[in-house]
């Protein structure tokens, strides 16, 4: 009989970063309950302030979720039906969604297969008369590059609404997540590096027209009480929520870094399987990536399919995902937009390779050393 029992690593465990705060989370909850100011409370205002300059912009505007940042964020920026927003198809579906709630046409483009992150000559090939906007996606922690965004939008003229929800704190070539564009959007559900207890979201921006309509949209169109000058909707984060933000954003850096030092040892224990076609997702941003995502290729050159990897890691306790599965301008909602296979060849097969190792703030060398012992023991 085999009573060893089996070791787990967790896609994600959220458990290391909360069992510490629990004292501080309570409280904070308690507080918001005492005061009664559920609706953008105290903590909402408090919220908004700190990460507004945590992440060097002067405006942070609360919203009920990343996606409504998206949306709202570029309806405040002036974009809607008529205009063209260029966008990475590869990206998790709701950047299209808050784009497509603005009215205005998404424009997908392909990305670079060795970073993942938008394709921007692509991007500049797809610019007509009619681009309002890009929006870049920081995946997987990593920003897009700022300088060449903003080299594009200079030239072009466009509009940079960064989608930024898998970036918070973020660094590159000097710039911070959410401080290259007009404005930006996060997102706060619970797995993202900053993580709710429920959903939540914020736009950050340093124009202070922008931050009074997006605080305009929010809530019911309304800049005062019961006078409606925008035809807004309901989407505010939540002042419990905005309490658990506060008590974490403390040390939403500390939980980056802690991702950061992870991938580096992935990165150096993974290696030697770079000659069986497995590598990682190339890192240009050096400890300014924060890794929402740890992700490898299992390149075409690899004996063994991705399905048998990840089947057989799951047999041995080792849980991965797929981010994504299906690029967005393949996914069946969507075909009214006329794109098909084919026509994003990275994304495309980017979709086919890729692999998301277990990564959260807290997971150990020694788990991150079973999870490549046991890559290494799937046979190649
Ligand atoms: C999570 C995420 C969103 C949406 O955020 P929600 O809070 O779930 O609405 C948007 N874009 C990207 C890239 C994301 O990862």
């Amino acid at each position: 009989m085999n009573h060893q029992a089996q070791q787990q690593v967790p896609f994600v465990d959220l458990q290391p970063q909360h069992e510490p705060l629990q004292a501080q989370l309570q409280q904070a909850l308690k507080a918001v309950v005492e005061r009664g100011d559920f609706i953008l409370g105290k903590a909402v205002v408090d919220f908004e302030a700190a990460f507004a300059a945590a992440s060097g912009v002067e405006y942070g505007i609360g919203v009920a979720s990343g996606t409504g940042a998206i949306a709202l964020g570029l309806q405040a920026c002036g974009v809607g039906a008529g205009d063209e927003v260029i966008l990475p198809s590869n990206t998790f579906i709701a950047t299209l969604i808050g784009v497509l709630q603005t009215g205005a046409t998404p424009i997908l483009v392909d990305c670079d297969s060795s970073t993942a992150l938008i394709d921007l000559k692509a991007a500049q090939k797809a610019i007509t008369t009619k681009t309002k906007a890009i929006v870049p996606v920081h995946l997987y922690g990593q920003m897009v590059s700022p300088k060449q965004l903003l080299a594009l939008a200079d030239t072009h003229n466009l509009l940079i609404f960064e989608d930024a929800a898998q970036a918070h704190l973020a660094q590159r070539e000097g710039y911070l997540a959410g401080s290259i564009g007009k404005a930006a959007a996060f997102s706060f559900y619970p797995s993202k590096n900053l993580g709710a207890f429920g959903n939540g979201g914020i736009v950050l921006t340093k124009d202070a027209t922008i931050a009074a309509k997006v605080r305009s949209l929010r809530n019911y169109g309304a800049p005062q009480k019961y006078f409606h000058t925008d035809i807004g909707t309901n989407s505010r984060l939540d002042t419990l929520q905005a309490a658990v933000l506060n008590v974490k954003l403390p040390y939403l850096g500390g939980w980056n870094q802690s991702r950061n030092s992870a991938a580096m040892y992935y990165d150096a224990l993974l290696e030697p399987l770079q000659s069986q076609g497995i590598f990682p997702i190339e890192n240009q941003s050096d400890t300014g990536h924060i890794y929402h995502l740890y992700v490898i290729r299992v390149s075409a050159g690899c004996p063994v399919d991705r399905q048998t990897i990840q089947d057989e890691l799951a047999a041995l306790g080792i849980q991965t995902g797929i981010h994504y599965p299906i690029p967005c301008h393949l996914q069946p909602a969507y075909q009214y937009l006329g794109y098909q296979a084919g026509d994003f060849p990275q994304a495309e097969t980017l979709s086919q390779e890729i692999l998301s190792l277990p990564m959260y703030p807290g997971l150990s060398e020694a788990q991150i050393s079973y999870v490549v012992d046991c890559l290494k023991k799937v046979r190649f």
